[in-house]
């Protein structure tokens, strides 16, 4: 199946399975926002519940707050958001749409790209074994051609980014590449400009002279400005860290692929305030850190690989991005970068306060550094969606879609079901529900077959199922199946809750790491 196709698949399941919903979809919708439904938001909770243990409970010195989504506007001013948080915009005349020139001319750049793999697989078709890729991407002609072409495109692309970005330079790519608007077909352009991603709105009764506040278009500038407060309380020292899950808001121009680019979205967020000069080194740590804790869900370690950035932000000295491997390719799901002392010397520039850490055992003050981890709930999400949907073909030439979920992560733990609607089934399994709901989300479920009550289940990744049958009212005992195995096995109802518990707490993925 094209991956196109199977990501398709992937949204309409997370709708139809009550995982994510366009947001106000009555009214048709809003653009890039979206609602998680009775399964999205407990998968979602538990991935928050991972990343969060993870760095508070497995850390002795990193401590968690939860700060305001409304922050002084200074805040964004010092950070360098209100003047260069933007994207460079471009209209089409005719069509009346606005694209993100960058975009544009990345696209153009994938067009090359995906032309120089068509003629590969078209070789690779017409020699069979005896095609060497290597070679023939060196000698082809067409091939180098549109290598060439892309090259080119690509260094002066990155030139006219890493100059401002320069704008009239923008445009003339576009315009030099022919790129055309893909709704009316013209190249009949605009200037570029340059669009700020920040959502503003008012604070106060007009009447009094309201005040323009942001929403926060990320989460760390909550704990840069709390970073003083939290240490002297928290009797904090050197080396330590700071986490926060929350919303951030973006109006992002291009929206698309679902959720992996909203306009509100979730992120989770920890900064790691650190001595100068040994940036780097935890910088290194935190890399390896967090691709371990990717890791352990056990999509495979072929998912996953980091991005080193080449053009680096000004405020930093280095950055990586830890990208999964989705449908439409390998993408950013998590980014952890050395910020320097940018943010916190900012603050200080701008509120005239001292935020100087002094260090009790040099007896000197300075500005720490900061290492930052930042990844979005939303987009690791998905990835997770991407790598657990699975279409296997069974024996009885049926086909069942499951979702192999992290057991940790699932949104329903256990399905309980009674074989049939009567002889006192269902009751003996809800004594069971009722026993084992403190520990985890169990499911009731008696409508239909026992196969169709099993797909159900596999639909929504739940890792297992017990039923109840007559046998169980004098044996005790239920027939426990394994999501990924689909293997049956009879087991005590009493040994139910330590057979399981273990198997799909995120204790034990924690020990993991
Ligand atoms: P991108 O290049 O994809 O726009 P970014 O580099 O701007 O992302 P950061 O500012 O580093 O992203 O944000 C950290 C993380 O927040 C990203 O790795 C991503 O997981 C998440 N994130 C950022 N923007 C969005 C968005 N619009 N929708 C969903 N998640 C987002």
């Amino acid at each position: 199946m094209a991956q196109e196709d199977v990501f398709k698949k992937i949204v309409s399941h997370c709708k139809e399975y009550g995982f994510v919903f366009p947001s106000s979809e009555i009214y048709d919708g809003l653009g890039a926002v979206y609602d998680y439904g009775q399964n999205g938001v407990e998968l979602k909770n538990n991935i928050k519940q991972y990343w969060w243990q993870s760095m508070v409970l497995l850390h002795e010195n990193i401590v968690g707050i939860d700060s305001a989504i409304f922050m002084h506007p200074t805040i964004w001013k010092a950070s360098g958001h209100v003047d260069a948080f933007n994207d460079p915009l471009i209209d089409n005349r005719d069509s009346k749409k606005r694209y993100r020139a960058d975009v544009l001319i990345e696209d153009q750049i994938a067009k090359y790209d995906d032309k120089i793999a068509k003629e590969v697989a078209k070789a690779a078709k017409k020699y069979g074994d005896a095609f060497n890729e290597e070679e023939f991407r060196s000698t082809n002609a067409r091939v180098l051609e549109h290598q060439r072409k892309r090259d080119a495109l690509h260094e002066r692309y990155s030139r006219a980014m890493n100059a401002g970005p320069d704008l009239n330079e923008l445009r003339q790519i576009i315009l030099d590449e022919e790129i055309v608007c893909p709704i009316s077909g013209t190249k009949n352009w605009t200037e570029v400009r340059q669009f700020n991603l920040m959502f503003s709105t008012e604070m106060g009764s007009t009447a009094d002279g309201a005040m323009k506040v942001y929403l926060r278009p990320e989460t760390a500038q909550g704990i840069f400005v709390n970073y003083l407060n939290v240490q002297k309380t928290g009797r904090m020292k050197i080396p330590f860290g700071i986490a926060q899950i929350g919303k951030a808001f973006r109006n992002e121009i291009v929206a698309r692929q679902f959720i992996f680019r909203m306009r509100e979205f979730e992120q989770m967020e920890m900064q790691f305030f650190v001595k100068p000069g040994t940036e780097l080194e935890w910088f290194k740590q935190w890399k390896e850190t967090r691709l371990r804790w990717h890791k352990a869900l056990g999509f495979g370690d072929d998912h996953y690989r980091y991005h080193d950035h080449e053009k680096l932000a000004h405020y930093a000295n280095a950055a990586t991005d830890i990208e999964f491997l989705m449908p439409f390719g390998f993408k950013e799901v998590e980014g952890i970068h050395s910020r320097t002392n940018f943010d916190l010397s900012q603050h200080e520039k701008f509120s005239g306060k001292n935020i100087k850490y002094f260090d009790p055992e040099t007896n000197e003050s300075y500005t720490p550094y900061v290492i930052e981890t930042s990844i979005g709930v939303d987009r690791m999400f998905l990835s997770i969606m991407c790598g657990s949907y699975h279409e296997e073909k069974l024996e009885n030439g049926e086909t069942r879609v499951v979702l192999k979920l992290p057991a940790a992560l699932a949104p329903v733990k256990l399905a309980v079901m009674p074989l049939v609607k009567k002889d006192g089934l269902p009751e003996k399994a809800r004594e069971i529900i009722d026993a084992l709901k403190f520990h985890f989300n169990c499911q009731y479920d008696e409508k239909d077959s026992i196969g169709k009550r099993y797909r159900r289940q596999d639909a929504i990744g739940t890792p297992y199922c017990v039923t109840v049958d007559h046998d169980t009212l004098t044996d005790n005992c239920v027939t426990l199946r394994n999501r990924d195995t689909m293997q049956q096995e009879r087991v005590p109802i009493s040994e139910l809750d330590s057979i399981i518990a273990d198997r799909v707490s995120i204790t034990s993925l924690l020990k993991t790491l």
